[in-house]
């Protein structure tokens, strides 16, 4: 059910009107749009009597939701969500008309490692890196990690280029320490039908990367996004990985047909990521083209200064400078279709090489 509030109602009416929900035993969520408040309603288990909120104060109309997801769906947030992640070297927006890049390695492997990717992701003018100190991986052999040791090295890269931290959590555990340390939240692939982690990342104040899961339909992706809206956080980042098909040429299928659909369907940014959608260095390149022709928000690409050395995913990891590459390819592209990419940042030339850096911290 979605409450639609007159143009010009006020904050007290909008409130009366949560009250009342409350009341009934329901859970409201009110949602600002750019010309009046919706609130969209969960906890009915059936059909919710219109005529007591209907005739309240500032209450244009009453619409019941028929998909199984409505905090996520058009239906009741018709303009596109933008998450802002502030880092030290400036916003980076996702949705809308803002394409927002992510990159770094998969895995946190040392301070020297992350040190020197990072100062190339700095000058690539992405501010977001990407790195895991928690990894989710098929073999409990493989390396699994630094796990908070990992986390403090994301946070020297921080303080050290100013870029903002993107940081898989695991379990709950793991998810207090990413929310301390990091500026975004990954929930991984497999773990994206993990509700007690959903419903945890719903509650933390960071905004939340959503991988979607290795067979995930359209429809579970965005009840899985659900779930963290349901717990009261809108900043959620819906990402494509690619889903596990026949087809043996790649690591996985990179669903880019998905990015329409979901554009269609919800009001939540969608990015691509095509280094897992593809698992190979080489096409990594044309599927970022591709990804942002289609319409993705942004891109979520592994970077490593050494791929053959790599701890995990080096085969899929694009070099630094085939970063510059790509973010100068799909800058042009975004450009055709008037979103730009984020924009370079200023003064980095002066920064310290990354022996340099690790020698200061
Ligand atoms: C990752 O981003 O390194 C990762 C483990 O991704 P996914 O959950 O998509 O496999
Ligand atoms: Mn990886």
């Amino acid at each position: 059910m979605l409450i639609v509030m007159q143009a010009h109602a006020t904050e007290e009416q909008v409130r009366a009107v949560c009250d009342r929900i409350e009341s009934l035993g329901l859970k409201p969520h009110p949602i600002p749009g750019a010309m009046r408040t919706a609130i969209g309603i969960t906890g009915n288990k059936g059909a919710i009597d219109l005529g007591v909120l209907e005739s309240m104060p500032g209450v244009v109309e009453c619409i019941p939701v028929s998909k199984p997801y409505k905090l996520v769906s058009r239906d009741v947030k018709e303009e596109d969500t933008v998450v802002r992640i502030p880092t030290p070297l400036g916003e980076v927006a996702f949705g809308g008309q803002h394409i927002g890049m992510v990159a770094g390695p998969c895995a946190v492997e040392s301070l020297e490692q992350a040190l020197a990717i990072g100062e190339r992701i700095a000058s690539s003018d992405a501010k977001l890196f990407r790195g895991g100190a928690y990894k989710p991986r098929t073999s409990p052999y493989s390396f699994q990690g630094l796990g908070e040791p990992g986390l403090e090295v994301l946070a020297k890269v921080r303080a050290r280029f100013g870029l903002g931290i993107v940081t898989e959590a695991v379990d709950a555990e793991s998810l207090d320490l990413v929310e301390q340390y990091g500026d975004v939240i990954q929930i991984g692939a497999r773990n994206m039908q993990n509700f007690s982690l959903l419903k945890r990342a719903g509650r933390a104040r960071k905004p939340v990367l959503l991988k979607r899961g290795l067979s995930a339909t359209l429809d579970e992706f965005l009840m899985a996004a659900e779930y963290m809206l349901a717990e009261g956080n809108s900043q959620v980042i819906l990402c494509e990985r690619g889903v596990r098909t026949f087809a043996d040429h790649t690591r996985n299928t990179l669903d880019l047909s998905v990015v329409p659909a979901v554009e269609r369907l919800s009001h939540l940014p969608i990015l691509v990521d095509p280094s897992h959608g593809t698992g190979r260095r080489e096409k990594v390149l044309p599927l970022s083209r591709a990804a942002v022709a289609v319409g993705a928000d942004g891109l979520l690409v592994e970077v490593h200064h050494q791929p053959s050395k790599a701890l995990s995913d080096g085969y899929q990891s694009i070099l630094p400078d085939d970063l510059d590459r790509l973010m100068e390819e799909v800058r042009a592209i975004a450009a055709v279709l008037g979103r730009p990419l984020v924009p370079p940042a200023a003064g980095l030339a002066a920064q310290p090489t990354a022996a340099q850096a690790a020698k200061a911290l």
